[in-house]
């Protein structure tokens, strides 16, 4: 059993995500609902060089993660990918591949792992309320030398790791950075995977690609005076709280 590690006062252990968690039905829902609004968490990036060696007392974790895509294959639930999210040595998240169990194309392990330990450093993450100091919501500054618009952001999840048994797909290297997770450790390679018949990389290809030249049709600027009204009104609202 890993110990909780934060110091929100949870009256659930924040190191003791599990898969049984993920079967109560409500948190199911919850994490189906979640994911689906994470699905919009695109943009474009390249791949980066994995570090060159792991430090052996982590192997533990990509041990874990790989036990939780073996799990997702034998009882059906999804494709052969596991994650886990560690903060200060312990476990605070868990994920792996749902697609097929829950038929959501964006279950995948990275993003529920995320979702995961993000509720549990953030209780308060459904409401959406509270994000004062002791949520991942607390402004931090900007680091020395990021090219960050902006003096300061939600803590988000930094400070932590992935670990990963296979190379996140577009989406999740995407909720990755969002997450400002600070290292990403992954076992199999694209190519690892595309030979398993799951084909990540070509998204990556689409990325660098302009709008007009996407594997799927792009309109873009499509009303866009409509769609900026949206924009105003976050510029608007006097106490709006940035991440
Ligand atoms: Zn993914």
């Amino acid at each position: 059993m890993m110990s909780c590690n934060c110091t929100n006062g949870h009256e659930t252990g924040c190191g003791n995500a599990r898969a049984e968690d993920l079967r109560d039905p409500g948190r199911r829902i919850f994490m189906a609902t979640a994911v689906a609004a994470g699905a919009a968490a695109t943009a474009g990036f390249s791949v980066t060089a994995a570090e060159a060696a792991v430090p052996p007392d982590r192997k533990k974790f990509m041990e874990e993660a790989t036990r939780l895509a073996v799990e997702s294959v034998e009882k059906g639930w999804g494709g052969p990918f596991g994650a886990v999210i560690v903060k200060d040595g312990e476990i605070i998240g868990r994920g792996q591949n749902r697609v097929l169990l829950t038929g959501i194309p964006v279950f995948h392990a990275e993003i529920t792992a995320i979702i995961d330990a993000s509720t549990r450093l953030n209780p308060k993450a459904l409401l959406g309320s509270e994000y004062g100091a002791g949520t991942i919501l607390e402004m931090i500054p900007r680091e020395a030398g990021s090219v960050d618009p902006v003096p300061e952001r939600a803590r988000m999840l930094k400070g932590c790791e992935i670990y990963i048994n296979g190379a996140p797909c577009p989406m999740c290297m995407s909720a990755i950075y969002w997450s400002r997770i600070d290292h990403l450790y992954f076992a199999a390679s694209l190519k690892d995977t595309s030979a398993i018949g799951f084909d990540d990389a070509f998204q990556y290809e689409d990325f660098t690609r302009p709008w007009t030249e996407r594997r799927i049709a792009v309109t873009e600027n499509f009303e866009r005076d409509t769609g900026l009204k949206a924009y105003e009104a976050w510029t608007n609202k006097a106490d709006r709280h940035p991440y």
